[in-house]
């Protein structure tokens, strides 16, 4: 049976409630759950990765970006030096975390996150809606991973140097070819889509989120709901991914806590069957 580590950090059962007793207020602080921790990550993750997620998105000429930079032409890209740590790093933190890296690593998450704050369609989505649009993502990781190993990873776009940072954008732009514009146009949409549907393309086009929502299947650590869930649905209402813990796309952020009533959303360790 799985072991739950509850609001106050000491393992139970994964049928007790997650009781607290470490303040008044009723209602714990469980790992990194705070919103503070979760922002000073995100906000150091974007100081060293932001620039590396611009460039994969803007200025990679390879059909799949963020996996070829050991071959790429574009010198002043980060991604030179950390692309092998932060691929690794998904992966492990995937195995470990679910998509933890999501909610608290993943500039584009970040932005994504800053953009859900003024989200202008908060509505929750049918089930039979969001079941058919979380596949974007599965078929976004398929396709990557098909043309990354079938097709090498071609060149699409003729990343010329100025040294200028908007200007060899623009020439990114002015000299890829149409798949690369496509990849790009539809990339750049679904993140500014976010803008009215919270997460749109962390949600449901992402092939990064495809994967680690794979991974978070066989995660060692999550936030889930044990049996005292009374199916109230206010995680659910206050989840801007529009999730509960445990759950598809659920990142482990851990601001649902705090909701509810019957404190039965905990950390659980050790692997579990999750949705
Ligand atoms: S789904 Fe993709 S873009 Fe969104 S936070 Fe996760 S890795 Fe980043
Ligand atoms: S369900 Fe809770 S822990 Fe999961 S992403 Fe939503 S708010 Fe965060
Ligand atoms: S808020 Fe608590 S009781 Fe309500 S659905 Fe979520 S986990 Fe269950």
């Amino acid at each position: 049976m799985p072991s739950t580590i509850n609001n106050t950090g000491a393992n139970t059962s994964s049928d007790a409630g997650g009781s607290c007793s470490s303040c008044a207020c009723g209602k714990g602080q469980g790992i990194l759950q705070g919103l503070w921790p979760r922002r000073v990550i995100q906000a150091v993750s974007f100081y060293f990765l932001a620039e590396f997620s611009y460039y994969g998105i803007f200025r990679c000429p390879f059909a799949v970006p963020y996996v070829s930079c050991a071959n790429c032409p574009v010198v002043q890209c980060p991604g030179r030096k950390l692309w092998l740590v932060v691929l690794s790093g998904i992966l492990v933190s995937g195995l470990l975390f679910g998509r933890a890296f999501c909610g608290y690593a993943c500039p584009v998450g970040t932005l994504s996150d800053i953009f859900s704050q003024v989200a202008l369609v908060k509505r929750r989505m049918a089930p039979m809606v969001k079941r058919v649009l979380h596949m974007g993502k599965y078929l976004a990781a398929a396709g990557a991973v098909y043309v990354f190993f079938a097709m090498h990873n071609p060149r699409w776009a003729v990343p010329i140097r100025t040294g200028e940072f908007v200007n060899s954008t623009m020439l990114t732009f002015e000299h890829a070819n149409l798949f690369w514009l496509v990849r790009t146009g539809v990339v750049s949409a679904a993140i500014l889509l976010g803008l009215l549907i919270p997460y749109f393309f962390c949600r449901f086009l992402c092939p990064t989120g495809g994967v680690l929502e794979v991974l978070r299947r066989f995660s060692l650590f999550g936030y889930s709901m044990n049996s005292a869930c009374v199916d109230c649905g206010k995680c659910d209402r206050h989840c801007k991914l529009d999730t509960r813990p445990g759950e598809s796309n659920c990142t482990n952020c851990g601001s649902c806590v705090d909701t509810c009533p019957v404190d039965a959303i905990a950390i659980t360790r050790g692997l579990k069957p999750k949705n």
